[in-house]
């Protein structure tokens, strides 16, 4: 039987990053991956790194603010490890907060929040009259970084096996010992399961993992443009670089069914030319849909099982993009005997 120091099973933005992180500390890695790496909700997602947003956990808001901090550092050495441009940007969000949180503020105004008028900041909308809060995030193309995280473990000479469905784990005394696959069995003293929306169904472990499906759409030709990343409670809007705007995402509890559904993503299309009306002409490119991984307190499972050896990295939800560097780094942390430099108890495996 071949061994590795640890297997990871699944090449999500999560899997890959850990084996990056893990190749840097000198562990021989394997990464097994059903599909094609990066192909599940890491391609799928909107790219935000969205700090504080309102459906962000409040046990979650530290490790998202620390993982924004590490963004910029973690994108750039994938870029230049892989010569992939991951698309960083730096101009910011708009935020538009829902009515009933405005009326909360006494005194907000439109204008009040922004550090230029409205119509200045983004031209595309100069007739919106709404109460606007300017935010300091970035955003980044998630196919771009999962493709540039594959490329970059590659290069580390991290293994990477697609098309290889891992059946389960196998376990030795009690005691991780490697996973059997549909076609052989392959061993380690570590196994992380980051199988993102389907980690929950790898035996003998069961983790209340669920797919939460998310549908949205890309247009071209908006002129003007975005160049903030737009959020309102209807909607939002994520300008790529190369003039593309994503416009997400439904929120739907549909089991493992990726379909798009045309009457949805018409309306994801319709609520965002309503905001910004310089969309209408643009030209539809692609619709979608991925499977976030979800849990029942919507907060992710990291860290130990009880079985020795195999540890868990999944249920990142709406934020794995955003979380992927602080991830990789405490995980790596943890399989490899050291303390978290980050508390992540609220994330135990263990409190189901
Ligand atoms: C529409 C949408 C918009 C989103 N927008 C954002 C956003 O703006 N910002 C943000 O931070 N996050 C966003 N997300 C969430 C983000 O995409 C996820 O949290 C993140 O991609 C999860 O990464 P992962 O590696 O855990 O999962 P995945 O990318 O799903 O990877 C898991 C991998 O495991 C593999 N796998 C599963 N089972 C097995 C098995 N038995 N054997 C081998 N391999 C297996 C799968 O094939 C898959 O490739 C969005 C998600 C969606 C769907």
């Amino acid at each position: 039987m071949k061994t590795w120091d640890v297997i990871i099973v699944g090449a999500g933005i999560i899997g890959l990053s850990l084996s990056i992180a893990l190749r840097k500390r000198g562990a021989k890695v394997l990464v097994v991956e059903r599909g094609e790496p990066g192909h599940e909700a890491s391609h799928a997602a909107a790219g935000m790194l969205v700090e504080c947003g309102a459906e962000t956990p409040i046990l979650l808001q530290p490790l998202a603010i620390i993982s924004a901090r590490m963004y910029h550092e973690f994108a750039h050495e994938l870029q230049d490890e892989s010569g992939i441009d991951v698309d960083l940007r730096e101009q910011g969000t708009l935020l538009f907060p829902a009515p009933e949180h405005v009326h909360e503020r006494p005194g907000f105004t439109t204008e009040s929040l922004l550090p230029a008028p409205l119509a200045q900041l983004e031209p595309a909308l100069a007739g919106l009259k709404r109460p606007a809060i300017f935010l300091k995030e970035r955003s980044v193309d998630p196919r771009a970084l999962v493709l540039a995280a594959l490329k970059a473990a590659k290069h580390r000479d991290a293994d990477i096996s697609s098309g290889t469905a891992v059946m389960e784990l196998l376990l030795s005394k009690g005691r991780a010992a490697g996973i059997r696959t549909d076609k052989t069995t392959y061993g380690a003293p570590v196994v992380v399961n980051c199988a993102g929306a389907w980690a929950g169904h790898l035996p003998p472990h069961h983790f209340p993992t669920r797919p939460v499906k998310g549908q949205m759409l890309a247009v071209v030709g908006a002129k003007p443009g975005l160049q903030h990343v737009i959020r309102a409670f209807e909607i939002y809007l994520v300008p790529r670089s190369d003039g593309r705007i994503l416009i997400g995402a439904t929120v739907e509890e549909a089991g493992y069914d990726k379909r798009t559904d045309a009457d949805t993503i018409q309306r994801l299309h319709q609520a965002a030319i309503d905001l910004v009306p310089s969309l209408k002409p643009a030209r539809v490119l692609e619709a979608w849909a991925g499977l976030r991984p979800g849990t029942p307190d919507d907060l992710p499972i990291l860290g130990a099982t009880t079985s020795p050896g195999y540890f868990v990295a999944t249920g990142h939800f709406r934020n794995g993009i955003l979380l992927a560097p602080v991830t990789a780094h405490v995980l790596a942390q943890v399989v490899t005997g050291l303390r978290s430099e980050y508390d992540i108890s609220a994330f135990s495996p263990g409190r189901f």
